[in-house]
């Protein structure tokens, strides 16, 4: 097998314990017997589980082995497009792991919480101050999760007014959560095409908003990585109309501290924390999604909520227009840490310059790799870009192919065939907390996937090559998952 430069780990084999396992291997040495023997009784002796005898390092070498298997943000860079899968620093983990947080039992009473509640209060004030918004929760577990109560608090707001509406737009450069959490929520969502510029063009939205739509939601930027340049006359045509702003916010990666999101006219704002702010994820761990509201909306943001009473902080439920409540407890306090921390270590001054080298980053692969794939938007973008397989179809070669050998390169595939507007896409994002010399690996190593692919492309069809798990059929894996060996 051989080795490309750049691989991973990923590249090694390791069989099961059972098969490492030698009779009479330890792990341990007993100390020397100093009492005589005593014959045991036989029918206290069982004969014990199965487990195979192996050595310290034997063990010690399995399990690291496996552990190198997973890539990771640590092991390389993740340019997964829509994820924002950037390198936390640990000092929000280490400090998210002190005992007095995760020792904290939900269920004390206020006036021995009132760190904990200090830390979301100011955490609600922080990221109010970060987007411009008036009220925040921080209550739901993920993304998804911000944008039903997002809906559930718009659809509240028409029926304070005793109105029901019953549909919503969603545009198709919004991000694939957004219908299916219009639809839990009761609403029909209404697609509504982007322009040429892969923007939403404010007539489009003039002609499907109607009095019976209960507002639109917007991923902003968008899922082509564009920011949505007409947000405020389009918002200003769903006012008018009585309906509300809902933005998706995760990707506020691309402009935190920059830009004011209730001056864009939004009512309604989720953030992703396990995104933007130091929590990492792709692994199903927890994540927070909170939402940001104006002030017409805060009187129904999920309970409880935190109030201040003489000076003592404490969780009310007493707010009669809530939607409910969303999460056990008050969502995932560990979460809010590490943001808490991310934050304050960064100051106002550094998450601006974050946004903006994100924002570098994605123009300079943009511009790179415009020389190899075909580039659908050519315009400046935000914290992604989106590319196409259009330019290698003539080698019969596709998107999957392509990033299944960049594996071979040692990196993590991009998000590919996302969004649904851009057939065969190749979404980048690189984040801030990648360096120009890893940026340029990896456009080397695609320019060098896309050389393969004129010369010998069952290399791209076959790939990968160097790894652990060759190639998936992805179908049969989803639906018939073989787990066990
Ligand atoms: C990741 C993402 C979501 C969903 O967030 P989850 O925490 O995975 O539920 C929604 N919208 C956008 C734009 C995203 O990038």
């Amino acid at each position: 097998m051989t080795v490309l430069p750049n691989s991973s780990g990923l590249v090694m084999d390791e069989p099961l314990l059972w098969e490492k396992g030698k009779k009479g291997r330890n792990g341990f040495s007993l100390p020397r017997r100093d009492v005589d023997k005593f014959p045991v009784d036989k029918k206290l002796i069982s004969k014990g589980p199965d487990f195979p005898d192996l050595s310290e390092v034997d063990v010690i070498r399995h399990y690291t082995r496996l552990s190198q298997w997973n890539f990771g943000i640590d092991t390389g860079m993740y340019p997964l497009g829509s994820c924002t899968m950037k390198y936390n620093p640990k000092l929000n983990h280490i400090l998210s792991g002190f005992s007095g947080f995760t020792h904290a039992h939900p269920l004390l009473p206020d006036h021995l919480s009132q760190g904990a509640l200090k830390i979301m209060a100011l955490l609600e004030t922080f990221l109010s101050e970060i987007t411009g918004m008036d009220a925040v929760t921080l209550q739901p577990a993920a993304g998804a999760q911000g944008e039903l109560a997002g809906m559930l608090l718009i659809d509240a707001f028409h029926k304070s007014k005793g109105s029901h509406r019953s549909k919503i737009i969603v545009p198709d450069t919004a991000h694939g959560t957004n219908p299916a959490s219009a639809a839990l929520c009761g609403f029909q969502a209404v697609p509504v095409a982007s322009n040429e510029n892969g923007i939403l063009s404010s007539k489009a939205v003039a002609d499907i908003m109607d009095e019976d739509t209960a507002g639109i939601m917007v991923t902003n930027p968008n899922t082509l990585g564009f920011f949505e340049d007409n947000i405020l006359e389009i918002a200003d045509i769903v006012h008018t109309k009585g309906g509300q702003v809902y933005c998706d916010g995760a990707n506020m990666n691309a402009i935190m501290g920059i830009v004011d999101m209730k001056k864009c006219g939004i009512d309604v704002l989720h953030l992703n924390l396990h995104k933007t702010f130091s929590t990492p994820h792709g692994g199903g761990g927890p994540g927070a999604g909170p939402v940001c509201v104006k002030k017409h909306l805060e009187p129904f943001l999920p309970i409880p909520r935190i109030i201040e009473k003489k000076g003592t902080l404490m969780l009310s439920d007493n707010f009669p227009k809530t939607i409910g409540k969303l999460h056990g407890f008050y969502g995932n306090f560990n979460v809010m840490v590490k943001a808490f921390s991310y934050i304050l270590t960064m100051g106002a001054k550094d998450l601006k310059k974050a946004s903006q080298l994100a924002v570098l980053n994605a123009n300079y692969i943009k511009e790179k790799l415009k020389e190899i794939f075909y580039l659908p938007y050519d315009r400046p973008c935000m914290h992604e870009c989106v590319f196409s397989d259009k330019h290698q179809k003539e080698y019969n070669v596709n998107t999957l192919d392509i990033v299944k050998r960049l594996i071979d390169y040692g990196f993590h595939p991009p998000t590919i065939y996302f969004p649904l507007v851009v057939e065969g896409a190749i979404m980048i994002e690189p984040t801030e907390t990648e360096s120009k010399e890893d940026i340029d690996r990896l456009v080397d190593a695609f320019k060098a996937v896309v050389e393969e692919a004129k010369i010998d492309p069952d290399l791209l069809r076959n790939a990968p090559h160097n790894c652990k798990v060759k190639r998936l059929d992805e179908v049969t894996a989803a639906r018939h998952p073989c787990l066990s060996g």
